[in-house]
Order: C-alpha cells, then sequence, then structure tokens
C-alpha cells in the first residue's frame, strides 16, 4: 500500500535533505529542487544557508517556529554544547523516540499512532508527540494498539529498520527503552546544528 508523500518530499527536495524520514524519500530518485529548473543558479547567502539548515531540521521534527525557538532557548541554558543540546531535545520527543523504535516508518507516522493514543509510556498512554522521554522509560504500544491490524504488520517491519544504540527495542514485544541519552554521534549527519545556533544567536 503506497501513501502519498508528494508534499512532504517536495520539502526534502527543496532542502536537500530527507525531511519525510522515509526509507522510500523521493529524494533518492531525484536529487534536484522541486519546480521548474532556474535559468542560473542564485547564490546563497550564510544568512540564507542558515535559514536552510534551520528549516530542514524543523519541519524533519515536525516542529512549529515557536516550539523550535523555545527548544533553542532551552539548549542555550544547558552546559552542553547549544546545537548538541538542541538536537538531544528533539530527539527526545516521544514522536521520534517511537519513529528511531521503528513503530512508525516516518516520524509522521509515529506521530499519528501517538495522537491515536497507540502508545504508551510506562505502562500509561501518553498522547501528547513533543512529550519528553528521559533515560530508562518504556515505550510500546497501548494495549488497544496492540490489537491493530497495524500492528500485525509491524511485527514484520520492524525487522529491517535499524535503531540507534540510545534506544534498546523488543521487535517481539514491539516495546522499548531509552537506555541513554542520545548524543552527538547519534545526530544524522544531513542536519548542520551548529548552523541553527548561528541562526539565533545573531
Ligand atoms: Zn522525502
Amino acid at each position: 500500500m503506497a501513501r502519498y508523500r508528494g508534499p512532504k518530499c517536495r520539502k526534502c527536495r527543496r532542502y536537500g535533505a530527507s525531511i519525510c524520514g522515509s526509507a522510500r524519500c523521493a529524494l533518492t530518485r531525484r536529487s534536484y529542487p522541486p519546480g521548474p529548473r532556474p535559468a542560473r543558479r542564485r547564490k546563497v547567502s550564510d544568512r540564507g544557508l542558515q535559514i536552510i539548515e534551520k528549516q530542514k531540521v524543523r519541519f524533519a521534527y515536525g516542529v512549529m517556529e515557536k516550539q523550535f525557538r523555545r527548544y533553542y532557548l532551552h539548549a542555550v541554558a544547558r552546559p552542553g554544547p547549544t546545537g548538541d543540546e538542541l538536537m538531544r531535545e528533539l530527539e527526545q520527543r516521544l514522536d521520534n523516540v517511537v519513529y528511531r523504535m521503528g513503530l512508525g516508518s516516518t516520524r509522521a507516522q509515529a506521530r499519528q499512532l501517538v495522537t491515536h493514543g497507540h502508545v504508551a509510556v510506562n505502562g500509561q498512554k501518553l498522547d501528547i508527540p513533543s512529550a519528553r522521554v528521559r533515560v530508562g522509560w518504556q515505550v510500546g504500544l497501548t494495549p488497544r494498539g496492540a490489537r491493530t491490524e497495524y500492528a500485525k504488520i509491524l511485527k514484520e517491519e520492524i525487522r529491517g529498520r535499524d535503531v540507534p544504540g540510545w534506544l534498546e527495542v523488543d521487535r517481539e514485544q514491539l516495546t522499548g527503552r531509552v537506555a541513554a541519552e542520545p548524543g552527538p554521534g547519534d545526530i544524522d549527519p544531513q542536519f548542520n546544528p551548529s548552523a541553527i545556533v548561528e541562526y539565533y544567536s545573531r
């Protein structure tokens, strides 16, 4: 069953990064920007590049500007490098954890699992995609979520999905545990956190 991913992959192609998070991103087939091709390439300023880097990450994690700025301000107040702290906060969002566990093929799908009340944290339903999931916490499906047709398909699909080292996943039970804080090494190489810090700190 193919899902329509046109608009999302339009952004992937615009920003030259797999924003949709899908293994079947259209970017892998068409790596040029959408729309008619410009007669000549315009040079992008440093400021323009910072905006692009910020938007890329903001769209990928599905965060509104206001909240994204709040993440940045939190990150500034933390002891570590601001870019790393910002990315850690984004990675610890519940919708992202569900995606990284392999319970969704994209962050958008993972978010939908959360908002539809199919995700439980420490045994309790939690339907807030932005909720921060801490080290040691357990994430899985609710009893209702586990009975869905989707959960059956997922048991097959999850086998082929990679899980980052900071998460431990039981693919049979479709449950996981945050084993550690995501670190700088867990940042997607297509993202440039320091450009985002430059964007907000000027
Ligand atoms: Zn895409």
